[in-house]
Formats: structure tokens, C-alpha cells, sequence
């Protein structure tokens, strides 16, 4: 079996013209390693310039006027659809989010979980937005009042996600793989491409200029400035150029 397919390899070989090299395959051979060689770094690259922001999750809390000042959090179970006001003052609700972006082009190569955000609409005032790790100010004892809500409620396992204070990556190590090699196709075929150009560009030029030159010469003038040549039959250069007309 083996000895088959090498014979007839072998034979394809044999029979097949030999492909001359030229600038124009070097250069394309030099485009399928360079593009190898670009693949992962422009992987990489797309990692960091594309981004999409995917689904948040969110959680939702009431802040209550406590005993001597205090502000109270409660986080809301998200199953319970109605809940009334507990005995207290209503001061407002609060929102705690967490974003995260799909990094990477044309595979998606990381995930980012973005640090989480609070929102707290108070009843009093507009709604005001700011980081759970930054207290503002006058609303510093609702953001701990809020910290704390989360940090208390231990048993659930999706407000571990939002006790994250920093921005954190999820490397996909596959898409990485599968992405680069895309990327390489990509990059490969827009260089060809380009390469193929060129070379008709080029190969265009050079035929205007021999047509050209064939026009002055059956005119009689020097093909490379077109001096009338006429009369100096018996020089073998341009008298004007120096080019060989003959
Ligand atoms: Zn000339």
C-alpha cells in the first residue's frame, strides 16, 4: 500500500514540470512563514484591541434607615418576586453589578470579569453610581452597610463573584490555538494577495514599456528616449542616450 502511494508520489513528481523560482514564489514561500510567525502575536493583539461586553449579572438590595443612624443592606433573593417593605425607613435600593467582556477576534481568547459597580438609588436624591471599593464620601456608610450585606450573606455562591475587587482574565488557551491559526490563514491569503498584485502590476508595466519600445524601434527611434535615430544606422548607440539600439 504503502509502496503504491510513494510510487505514485513519485510518478506526480516525475511528470510534473519543475516550478521555476522566482522573486515572486520566494516571496510568497516568505509570506507563509511570516504570516506563521505573525499569527499568535496578532492573536494576542486582537486579545487586546477587540472587546464586547457579554452579560452582567446583577444583584439587587434595599437600603433601610437602621437604629441611631445606621444604614441597613439587604440583599434580594432574585426567586422572591415580591417582597414588602420590612418595618423601618426606606432610604432607597442598590444594584451591584458584574460585567464582563469577551476579548478576542475571530475566536473570543479570554474572558475579563470586571470588578463590580453599585448603583444606589436613593429616595431622596438621583441615582449615583461608584465601585464597591471606592466609599464616596457621604456614602460611605451605605457602601459598607452594602459591603457587609454582601460579605454576610455567605451561602450563596454567585455573591463570591461579586467579593472580587479586581478585574480578573480567563485565558482560553484552545480559541488562543484555533484563533492564531485562523489568523494565519487570514494573513496568509491578504499577503498572496497583495504579493499577486504586484506581480501583475509589475508584469503590466514591464509589457507597456516593451510594447514601447518596439513602436520607436519600428520608427526608427532610439527605444529607451526616443531620439530620431535616422541617419545613424551605423552607430550601434543612441547618440543622444547611449543605449544600444541594435
Ligand atoms: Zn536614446
Amino acid at each position: 500500500m504503502f509502496a503504491f502511494i510513494r510510487r505514485r508520489l513519485f510518478l506526480i513528481r516525475y511528470h510534473s514540470a519543475a516550478r521555476p523560482v522566482t522573486k515572486w514564489t520566494r516571496a510568497m514561500e516568505a509570506a507563509l512563514v511570516g504570516s506563521l510567525a505573525l499569527a499568535l502575536p496578532a492573536a494576542l493583539l486582537m486579545d487586546r484591541l477587540v472587546s464586547r461586553p457579554v452579560e452582567s449579572l446583577q444583584l439587587q438590595g434595599r437600603l433601610m434607615a437602621g437604629e441611631g443612624g445606621l444604614v441597613e443592606a439587604m440583599i434580594l433573593d432574585p426567586r422572591v418576586a415580591d417582597l414588602r417593605w420590612r418595618e423601618g425607613a426606606p432610604l432607597g435600593t442598590f444594584s451591584i453589578d458584574l460585567g464582563s467582556r469577551a476579548h478576542g477576534w475571530p475566536r473570543i481568547t479570554s474572558w475579563r470579569h470586571l470588578p463590580p459597580t453599585i448603583s444606589i438609588d436613593l429616595f431622596s436624591e438621583p441615582p449615583r453610581q461608584g465601585s464597591l471599593r471606592v466609599a464616596e464620601g457621604e456614602h460611605e456608610r451605605i457602601i459598607q452597610a452594602i459591603t457587609a450585606a454582601v460579605e454576610g450573606d455567605q451561602p450563596r455562591e454567585t455573591l463570591a463573584r461579586f467579593r472580587r475587587a479586581e478585574a480578573t482574565a480567563e485565558w482560553r488557551p484552545w480559541s488562543m490555538i484555533t484563533g492564531a491559526l485562523l489568523l494565519w490563514v487570514m494573513i496568509y491569503f491578504a499577503a498572496a494577495l497583495l504579493i499577486q498584485l504586484l506581480r501583475f502590476a509589475t508584469f503590466y508595466v514591464q509589457e507597456r514599456q516593451r510594447a514601447r519600445a518596439a513602436d520607436f524601434i519600428s520608427r526608427g527611434l532610439c527605444p529607451a528616449c526616443g531620439y530620431d535615430t535616422r541617419g545613424t544606422e551605423f552607430h550601434a548607440r543612441c547618440p543622444e542616450c547611449g543605449e544600444l539600439v541594435w
